[in-house]
């Protein structure tokens, strides 16, 4: 089953998306398989990583920011390579294990839609799988 979701972002930041891809593989009604998360966006990703602290996410962008900052010698006339690159680095979807009806996810983790250029209109996709 294919189900998308909307958001609406602003500048640059982490959205916990964990509920609504538990929601998708609930309404799938699948006991075992694996879902997937897929953003269809050049400027955004798919991660997954800590749910509990909220400063995790937010050291996260700072080091992304240290490690791929903007350049003069970049030629991309929309003038947002720093965060095309970001968004290849993280990834464009993850894959989880579907168990019992849930999502196999570490009791740490959280699924995240990474903005990195908004504030924007955006959309994600949450394919189940049956095994
Ligand atoms: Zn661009």
């Amino acid at each position: 089953m294919l189900s998308e979701y909307g958001l609406t972002t602003s500048h640059q930041g982490f959205h916990n998306i964990t509920a609504m891809v538990k929601e998708a593989v609930q309404e799938s009604g699948i006991m075992d398989g694996t879902c997937t998360v897929f953003c269809p966006h050049t400027t955004a990703a798919i991660t997954i990583n800590e749910n509990a602290d909220p400063d995790v996410v937010h050291d996260m962008l700072i080091a992304l920011e240290k490690a791929f900052p903007d350049r003069g010698e970049f030629r991309h006339a929309e003038g947002n390579s720093a965060a095309h690159i970001k968004a290849s680095c993280i990834g464009a979807s993850v894959t989880v294990i579907v168990n019992k009806g849930k999502l196999l996810l570490g009791t740490w983790q959280g699924i995240y839609f990474c903005e990195f250029d908004g504030p924007r209109s955006r959309h994600f996709f949450v394919k189940t799988q049956k095994d």
